[in-house]
């Protein structure tokens, strides 16, 4: 094993998610990473133009959230959150309240986005089994085509039925989909709520950007009109903000976009600054105070083993701490800038660039190439991988989605870097010098 580099060894021990492992791009093997880069084995680095899946918001290795993660480390490591609690995972749930879109007054701590997603959707379906004195309450989850809440079977119930859940197709529950609201559709939508709405217990969306959808974006004005019938129709709205929470969108939440609010709440990737799995759901008292009984079968009977974890909370109050300092906003700010800018170049006539659908919302840009069909399969920006590595940036398109989604602490070279390898490799594509 000793002269064999990482990448031959993990190749023979690794299983990696999301990777057909016949024929794959060998991984590449990552020493250590300082602020929006990574160094490679040879010390060759790379702009994470991507977050590392969304959820790095400060840059790699942050010397202060390193620093807060070794001193919980060192205090407290790990207790049971049943009988027990802590004071980084009560700061934490103290200081995320008063910033969250919406009167929530609880927070329940989990592992990730997709057990996030599951707790809310148990919440929310305990709830009116909780309340109703009918033995069959509303029993339909509502959610958006194209949307993704996760990979657990729960999550993947709610998420449009399509190249990663058709395996499991047999298996997920039913679930009624409608499309995101637009000015021409949101009557025909609140129609069929009106008619179905007894039978729907609860909607979950991720708000006004569907993200491994294909960073499909919609507009607040017809979204608040169908949150506000849902909610008048009794049904629960579940806001998955895992991926478009903390700045992502411009705004601290997606939902600060919008004037009507969740009922419950999902987080996590920026949770922590993408340093450490946390998930959250939050949700107002209402939820809370249907759980309470004498009654013991009224329990939310939910726990993890790391629910809580002392060291994530840590973490994520540091996450917190940098988020609020002016640096932070400066660097989301310089980021809608240069999208901004960017956006008008690709869409310039004179340069009649193979590409389409061109949108921003904060600091996330996406478009599509022109050639070729959409969806995750299409291999058309496959390449794209490959080249961008070769010049020192990282960039995963999702099939024909080609996006970018930094993070906060990328500096105006690094971020013109990208921008000008994306122009030069779409002038390739069209054969233009
Ligand atoms: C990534 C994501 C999830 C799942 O989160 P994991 O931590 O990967 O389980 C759920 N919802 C949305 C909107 C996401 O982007």
């Amino acid at each position: 094993m000793i002269n064999m580099g990482l990448t031959e060894r993990d190749q023979r021990v690794i299983w990696h998610p999301y990777t057909q492992h016949q024929n794959m791009m060998p991984p590449v093997a990552v020493l250590r990473g300082e602020g929006a880069l990574l160094f490679d084995e040879n010390n060759r680095a790379y702009i994470d133009s991507i977050s590392s899946w969304w959820v790095n918001i400060h840059g790699h290795a942050h010397p202060y959230i390193a620093q807060k993660i070794y001193e919980q480390a060192k205090c407290l490591e790990h207790v049971i959150f049943t009988g027990f609690t802590h004071e980084p995972a009560v700061r934490l749930a103290e200081r995320l309240l008063p910033i969250l879109p919406g009167p929530f007054s609880r927070v329940f701590y989990s592992d990730n986005g997709s057990t996030a997603v599951e707790v809310a959707i148990k919440m929310a379906i305990q709830y009116h089994r909780n309340l109703s004195r009918d033995p069959h309450p509303p029993s339909t989850l509502l959610a958006f085509r194209n949307a993704y809440h996760g990979d657990t079977f729960g999550a993947m119930s709610v998420s449009e039925r399509g190249t990663f859940t058709a395996a499991f197709r047999d298996y997920l529950f039913d679930v009624q989909f409608i499309d995101t609201p637009n000015a021409s559709n949101i009557s025909e939508l609140k129609n069929f709520i009106s008619s179905r709405a007894g039978n729907i217990s609860a909607f979950i969306y991720e708000p006004l950007l569907q993200a491994a959808g294909g960073m499909h974006m919609y507009q607040p004005g017809p979204m608040n009109d169908l949150l506000a019938h849902l909610q008048s129709n009794g049904i629960l709205c579940i806001a998955d903000e895992v991926m478009t929470g903390f700045g992502r969108t411009g705004k601290t939440f997606a939902s600060s976009w919008l004037s009507a609010q969740p009922d419950i709440i999902c987080l996590s990737k920026g949770l922590t600054g993408g340093t450490m799995a946390l998930g959250v759901t939050a949700c107002t008292p209402q939820i809370f105070d249907a759980f309470l009984s004498e009654d013991k079968t009224r329990t939310f009977f939910h726990g993890h083993s790391f629910t809580a974890n002392p060291i994530a909370c840590a973490a994520a109050l540091a996450s917190l701490d940098l988020l609020e300092q002016a640096d932070c906003a400066a660097g989301i700010d310089r980021i809608l800038d240069g999208h901004g800018k960017f956006a008008r170049t690709l869409s310039a006539p004179s340069l009649k660039l193979p590409v389409k659908n061109i949108r921003q919302l904060g600091t996330v840009i996406a478009f599509e190439l022109e050639a070729g069909a959409d969806g995750y399969l299409n291999q058309a920006a496959h390449s794209l991988t490959r080249d961008a590595l070769e010049s020192g940036i990282y960039i995963r398109p999702l099939g024909n989605t080609i996006y970018l989604m930094p993070p906060y602490c990328i500096t105006g070279q690094q971020l013109e870097q990208v921008y000008d390898f994306l122009l030069t490799w779409l002038q390739q594509k069209t054969g233009k010098p």
